[in-house]
């Protein structure tokens, strides 16, 4: 596929809504720490709003998100870019309830995905969770003896409700 830029109407919604958004921006020249010195580790799944169920605002957190909300090599290079030069303090992982990424095995995302695709997919490696606790665990693990973030912010692991939107403090 040829990396050309897309058709117009392609995106012509969002950008007229990105239109509206910026006429009553109000974060110009805002720099780009962790105004209230959290990081937050979530899935990707649309029924969250990493923000909104802590009651922050844009420029309060730095986000990141994932398929299960996971603590990848990816998930700790920004873990310790918030530690260190963003004032990140507090560290939540975040999993929640009814994630897909506990619903089935590797084998059948890719078995899923490649009859989506119409090819083969099984060189497509995903983080399934078999066991969320005991992936939130060994993840909270993986950040707090991370010889970068050790001692340096406190860590915690929840997971989040999406049918009541309530977190529930695990470790
Ligand atoms: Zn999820």
């Amino acid at each position: 596929m040829p990396a050309t830029r897309s058709a117009p109407e392609d995106f012509a919604d969002l950008l007229a809504a990105n239109q509206t958004f910026s006429e009553s921006f109000a974060l110009s020249g805002f720099d780009g720490i962790a105004r209230a010195g959290v990081a937050i580790v979530t899935c990707m799944d649309s029924r969250i709003d990493p923000l909104g169920m802590l009651g922050l605002k844009p420029g309060d957190a730095k986000t990141f998100r994932n398929p299960g909300g996971r603590i990848t090599t990816a998930a700790l290079e920004a873990l310790v870019l918030g530690v260190h030069l963003l004032e990140v303090e507090r560290i939540l992982v975040i999993p929640h309830t009814r994630c897909a990424m506990g619903s089935a095995t590797e084998d059948e995302f890719r078995a899923k995905v490649g009859a989506s695709a119409g090819q083969d997919a099984s060189w497509q490696g995903f983080h399934v969770v078999h066991d969320q606790l005991d992936a939130l665990r060994q993840d909270i693990a993986a950040v707090r003896t991370h010889p970068l973030i050790a001692d340096r912010a406190k860590v915690g692991g929840f997971v989040y409700d999406v049918d009541t939107g309530l977190l529930d403090q695990k470790f």
